[in-house]
């Protein structure tokens, strides 16, 4: 079943004037529940455009074409006001970026609150799921530590529990593991798919990284402002799951 679809998808920055881009020219998608799916395309080809349009921090064009439609859990999305889309998206999304973007003055525990509160989750019940999630991604024993203590795979799996905390049906990455070496990108990558197998979540994972991508279950390739039709996909090379060690305990049965 759909948990997000696009159709008619535009956006052109500086409309109008000499520097205009056509970042998006028309994209049609459809992200089933559950799926993991990697964006992937050469730099400017709109990878990061279109994440920020199903993920509802930018709006697609109005004008230029047929009109867009953008559905989230069978609603329609795209003449929601501002203070409904960050509704939902505090409560029904989770957001990953390359840089992180942990507040530097809060501790992990409190970065991770921070989307608690967001949600409307307070109290004793955000405490304890912002534990959890702290021990989801391993960090159980780093909850009181400020970003700058903090290696860059603890950062950046600080910014999944963030994402992870309120338990989104839908976590969209941005060069999730794009600062990371290939041993944290694989700690990463395997928390992912943890919570996808655990939770059905749904992740939308947009990456140049060619392992990344071949972990997911379908690639969606994009170049200037489209996305490549199906025909013209390479097939891609299947790398199955396989939880490490201690992975392969936490996810137990469901994941091998
Ligand atoms: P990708 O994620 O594939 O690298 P982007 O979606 O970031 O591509 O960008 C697509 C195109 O839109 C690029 O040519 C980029 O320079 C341009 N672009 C992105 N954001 C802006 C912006 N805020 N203002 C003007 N141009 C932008």
């Amino acid at each position: 079943m759909a948990l997000l679809e696009g159709r008619n998808l535009r956006k052109t920055y500086n409309r109008g004037k000499r520097n205009h881009v056509d970042a998006l020219r028309g994209v049609d998608v459809t992200i089933d529940e559950g799926e993991m799916v990697a964006i992937t395309g050469p730099s400017g080809s709109g990878k990061s455009t279109l994440m920020h349009i199903l993920g509802l921090l930018h709006a697609p064009d109005p004008n230029g074409g047929p009109a867009p439609e953008l559905r989230f859990e069978g609603r329609d999305l795209v003449d929601l006001g501002d203070a409904e889309r960050t509704r939902i998206r505090a409560k029904s999304m989770g957001f990953v970026f390359q840089e992180f973007n942990l507040v530097p003055i809060l501790t992990a525990f409190e970065n991770v609150l921070l989307a608690c509160d967001y949600a409307g989750i307070k109290g004793a019940r955000a405490n304890e799921a912002a534990t959890a999630a702290l021990q989801l991604v391993g960090l159980g024993d780093r909850m009181g530590h400020r970003p700058a203590e903090m290696s860059g795979g603890e950062q950046q799996r600080v910014a999944l529990a963030r994402a992870l905390v309120n338990s989104p049906h839908l976590v969209l990455a941005d060069e999730p593991t794009g600062n990371l070496d290939s041993e944290n990108s694989k700690d990463i990558l395997a928390t992912l798919r943890r919570s996808n197998i655990e939770h059905g979540q749904t992740f939308v994972i947009v990456t140049h990284d060619g392992e990344v991508a071949a972990a997911c279950d379908r690639t969606i390739r994009m170049r200037d402002g489209v996305v490549q039709p199906a025909s013209q996909d390479r097939p891609i090379e299947r790398v199955p799951f396989a939880p490490r060690p201690v992975e392969r305990e936490l996810v137990g049965a469901a994941g091998t």
